[in-house]
């Protein structure tokens, strides 16, 4: 196989980039935008030994889960979105395969074991404008013209759309506002390659409970001119709360900078998940899809059987969004989480919600956790772990074995790690009890599971 070869390929998986992968005579070929059940026609663009990438020339027969048009007109060109011209079902059913597969193949699970944990994958109702944050960067076209948009894939050339469906709707308006402020003030967008112009990105957030709004600026510069035409604009948005500057005068891919000046309004906004009220800052971690992001935290509660009096290690807490929930319902909750920023949020949130029974550690989970069991012989009847894409550390997943809870809840958002990671914990003495997967992320290849592990009892 050689570049510029065109082949014709049968599409059979998906990759971790949302890539169709087909075989010609047993060579591998990754091609982007092709989806599982497609014939196309692709031009080799790479070729290695074993795999190669092909461009997706044409489609032969498309696959009968492809969609007749996609939602969005810019789905194939903007790096945004990675399986949109799948139908929803077969992406959830793409996805729910994928954990399935992965706790066959890497934690070893047998099939009847499975067949009786699974849980159907929790889909949306509504696929689209899921998202509460979005970040636009701004720059010029070729006529010179302001633009914002979206990233094409792996590059950082902006793909004009100022309505992108995974967010909310306000977005466009305030986009809107935003560029007219900027011509009308001749107000230059950064540019990349030159580190000059001012307007960098702007990040919105939006309560989906509170219907509240936060605009922050990101700038090369420490100050906007005529920012109150800016504000006066803005503030007639309805739900409009807090307006600021995040100053980032860095030549760096880092969008925002450590510095917040206000502008207008507040300099937080607040939200809700279930109960439980967040204040979130433009620096905080907030996650980003609450419709979905309530059903995962409502199924590892339930998953925990918390009556009241236990005592729940929460690891890779984050701000504290399981804690508090788990919080609720457990005599006490610890949170152990490695973002000193995160856990001052955490704090805070606890505190805005008065809940008393929840406290928090800054440091590695797999140092904190073996410390206090060495050292003060903390205990556990259940612990959860939410962990980023590589795992839990080894060290850690021992700790948790010698401390021998009654049960460990785990949540992933890779399910071959977490696979990986049962193997271990199953053949120490648990048994995979439950597995919820539920689609946070429609239209892009990511899904989170959450799984459900007892202690045998000898
Ligand atoms: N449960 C939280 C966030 C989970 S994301 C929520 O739902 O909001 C994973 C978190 O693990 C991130 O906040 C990341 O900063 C943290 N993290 C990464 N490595 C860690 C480690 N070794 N020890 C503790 N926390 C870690």
């Amino acid at each position: 196989m050689q570049k510029n070869d065109l082949v014709t390929v049968a599409i059979e998986d998906i990759g971790v980039g949302g890539e169709g992968i087909g075989k010609v005579d047993g060579y591998t070929l990754f091609i982007k935008d092709a989806i599982i059940g497609d014939v196309v026609e692709a031009k080799i663009v790479k070729a290695k030994k074993n795999y190669g990438y092909a461009r997706l020339m044409n489609i032969v027969t498309p696959s009968e889960n492809r969609v007749e048009k996609p939602a969005c007109p810019m789905a194939r060109r903007c790096g945004g979105c990675q399986i949109q011209e799948m139908k929803y079902g077969a992406q959830l059913a793409f996805k729910e395969g994928k954990v399935r597969g992965n706790l066959e193949r890497i934690g070893e699970v047998p099939i009847e074991l499975l067949d009786k944990v699974m849980q159907p994958i929790v889909g949306m109702e509504e696929p689209f404008h899921y998202r509460n944050k979005a970040q636009f960067p701004f720059g010029k076209d070729k006529e010179g013209n302001i633009v914002t948009g979206f990233y094409a894939g792996r590059t950082h050339s902006i793909i004009p759309n100022r309505n992108c469906l995974l967010g909310v709707e306000v977005n466009e308006m305030i986009l809107n506002e935003i560029i007219s402020y900027m011509e009308e003030n001749k107000v230059e967008p950064y540019d990349e390659t030159t580190g000059k112009g001012l307007i960098r990105h702007v990040l919105i957030r939006y309560g989906f409970t509170t219907k509240e709004i936060m605009v922050c600026l990101i700038i090369n510069g420490t100050s906007i001119p005529n920012a109150e035409a800016l504000c006066r604009q803005l503030a007639k948005i309805s739900g409009m709360t807090s307006i600021t500057l995040n100053v980032n005068k860095k030549q760096t891919n880092v969008i925002l900078g450590d510095e917040i000046l206000p502008l207008w309004g507040r300099e937080t906004i607040t939200d809700y998940i279930g109960d439980i009220k967040y204040q979130i800052s433009p620096l905080s971690f907030y996650q980003v899809n609450p419709v979905q992001t309530v059903k995962l935290y409502q199924t590892a509660l339930e998953y925990a059987r918390l009556d009241g009096n236990e005592t729940v290690w929460d690891l890779y807490c984050g701000i504290g969004t399981i804690s508090l929930f788990l919080a609720q319902k457990a005599k006490q909750v610890y949170g152990v989480e490695i973002v000193p920023a995160a856990i001052k949020d955490a704090k805070k949130n606890a505190a805005l919600n008065k809940i008393e029974n929840a406290e928090f550690y800054v440091g590695k989970a797999e140092e904190v956790l073996p410390e206090k069991y060495e050292k003060d012989g903390v205990y556990a009847d259940v612990i959860v772990v939410d962990p980023p894409r590589k795992g839990c550390d080894e060290t850690l997943l021992s700790t948790m074995l010698q401390m021998k809870p009654k049960r460990i809840v785990y949540v992933s958002c890779d399910s071959a790690t977490l696979a990986r990671d049962l193997k271990i914990l199953c053949e120490e003495n648990y048994q995979l009890e439950k597995v919820a997967v539920c689609d946070m992320f429609p239209s892009s290849v990511h899904v989170e599971t959450c799984v459900l592990l007892q202690r045998r009892t000898m």
